[in-house]
This record gives structure tokens, sequence and C-alpha cells, in this order.
């Protein structure tokens, strides 16, 4: 089951790479310039998620993919790492049918040359996910 933190965290990787929001009638909802700043998420950023948590995350797509928020904020979904560019992409627990990535309409992804998104930079867990990654290979 993927938490309220994970969701966020899908959503702010795809936005950094261009993707919006958008709801049922393909109308963009969301459409975000900046969602690192310094060493945390962006304003807009916050707002963003704030107002989608706020309806609970109904309606409203990433685009390209045809999983609401609501749906990956339910105990349905979960994420995995994409074997072709390595984002977070949504999988499901109860079908077994492979939902393409987010990353499959995106011509100019992966691409090397650009940075990959990232997450706001908080030493202190970075450490713990080293941490957790050093041992799980043990
Ligand atoms: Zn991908």
């Amino acid at each position: 089951m993927a938490s309220r933190t994970e969701v966020k965290n899908y959503l702010a990787h795809w936005f950094q790479l261009g993707k919006q929001i958008v709801s049922n009638d393909g109308r963009a909802i969301y459409k975000l310039e900046k969602i690192i700043q310094g060493d945390r998420f962006s304003p807009e950023f916050e707002a963003c998620w704030t107002d989608i948590l706020k309806g609970e995350g109904k309606g409203c797509y990433l685009i390209g993919t045809d999983q609401t928020i609501a749906e990956l904020l339910s105990s349905e979904w979960d994420f995995e790492s994409c074997a072709r560019c390595s984002m977070p992409a949504p999988l499901s627990q109860s079908q077994l049918s492979t939902r393409p990535c987010p990353c499959d309409d995106l011509s100019n992804w992966p691409n090397v040359d650009l940075p990959h998104p990232r997450l706001p930079v908080d030493s202190h867990r970075h450490l713990g996910q080293m941490n957790d990654r050093l041992q799980s290979r043990n």
C-alpha cells in the first residue's frame, strides 16, 4: 500500500518532467514550474498537494495515466521503479496487468542529458535511505 508520502513523491517526480495533473475531461488542473525550493518542496507544490488531498484526489489524473490520485491513495496501489527510466510508476496490488509507466508518452525520457528529478534534500532522511539500501543489499 502506498503511503501519502509516496504518492506525493511520485507527483513531485513527474511534475519535474513537465507532466500535468488533469481532470476527467482532460483539462489541466495543475501545471507547476517549480517543485523544489532549496531543501524543501516549493510553496506552489505544497499548495497543490494540499488541494489534491482536500478533494481526496478524486477525478484528477497524472496526464498519460489512467489511475486517479484517489486510487493511488487507496490500498490498491503501490509504486515500483520503472525498468526503463527508474522513476516511480504505479503498480496495482490486485490486477496483474502491467501498466505503462508515465514515461510511456514522453519521447524525450529517459534522457541522460537532463537532470534526474529529485526530492528535496533532507540530509538526515537521505542518510537513512542510504543505510536502508546498503542493508537490503547484504
Ligand atoms: Zn518509466
